[in-house]
C-alpha cells in the first residue's frame, strides 16, 4: 500500500492508503520523489474544474513529478532499470491519431494526462507511467529540479515561440513559477551573449519578491 492525496471535493484533500499500482504493458512503477504544485492543481482544488474538465470523482492531483523506477512492466525495453531516477512527462498520447502521426503529440485529443479528470496524478507514493515518458535524471540534478522540468519546458517553448536570441531584450509578466522559469530560459543565453536586459514583473502589485533579474549584464 502507499499513501495518496485525494481531492474528494473542492477544498478537501484526504490522505488515503491505496494499493501499489501494477505496471501494464510498456509501463514502469515509479516511487514518487518530488511533485510541483501547478496552477491547474490549485484550480481543481478550489473550483473542482478547469473549463470542460470537471472533477466528478475523487482525483489525485499533481503532474510535475520526479521519482525512482521500482519495477518494470511487461514489454519494457530495458532502457530503464529499477533504481533509475527519472523525470516524468505527464501526458501520454495515443500514438495513433492524426496529431500524434504528424509529430504534434501534445495536441493528441486522447492524451492521458496526470491529474486531469479522470486520470489520477502524482501526489502519491507510487504511480505507473509509460516507460517512453520517463526520462533518466543525471546525478547532478536533484529530485526537486527533476520535478521542475515539466514547467521548465513551458519556458523553453515560450522562448522558442518568441524567437528569443542572444542580445534580445525580454520582459516576462507574471513572476510565478512559470514566469520565473520563462525568465530563466530567456536569461540562459546571457552567459553566452552580452548587453541584453531582462525583467520579470510581479504577478500582483506589491509582490516584491517577484522582481527578478532586471538589468542583466
Ligand atoms: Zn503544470
Ligand atoms: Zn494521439
Amino acid at each position: 500500500m502507499g499513501p495518496a492525496a485525494v481531492l474528494v471535493r473542492p477544498g478537501e484533500i484526504r490522505l488515503e492508503d491505496r494499493p501499489v499500482p501494477v505496471p501494464g504493458h510498456g509501463q514502469v512503477l515509479v516511487e514518487v520523489s518530488a511533485v510541483g504544485v501547478c496552477g491547474s492543481d490549485v484550480h481543481y482544488f478550489t473550483d473542482g474544474r478547469i473549463g470542460d474538465f470537471v472533477v466528478e470523482a475523487p482525483l489525485v492531483l499533481g503532474h510535475e513529478a520526479s521519482g525512482v523506477v521500482r519495477a518494470l512492466g511487461p514489454g519494457t525495453t530495458g532502457r530503464l532499470q529499477p533504481g533509475q531516477r527519472v523525470a516524468m512527462e505527464p501526458g501520454v498520447p495515443c500514438g495513433h491519431c492524426r496529431a500524434c502521426r504528424r509529430g504534434a503529440y501534445n495536441l493528441c485529443p486522447d492524451v492521458r494526462f496526470f491529474a486531469t479528470p479522470p486520470i489520477d496524478g502524482a501526489f502519491a507514493r507510487y504511480v505507473v507511467h509509460d516507460e517512453d515518458f520517463c526520462y533518466p535524471l543525471p546525478d547532478h540534478l536533484s529530485d526537486d529540479a527533476g520535478a521542475l522540468l515539466e514547467p521548465l519546458s513551458v519556458g523553453v517553448w515560450a522562448a522558442r515561440k518568441a524567437h528569443i536570441e542572444v542580445g534580445s531584450q525580454v520582459i516576462v509578466t507574471g513572476a510565478g513559477p512559470i514566469g520565473l522559469l520563462a525568465a530563466a530560459v530567456a536569461r540562459a543565453g546571457r552567459d553566452r551573449g552580452r548587453g541584453e536586459r531582462r525583467a520579470a514583473l510581479p504577478s500582483r502589485p506589491g509582490q516584491k519578491d517577484g522582481r527578478h533579474g532586471s538589468g542583466g549584464r
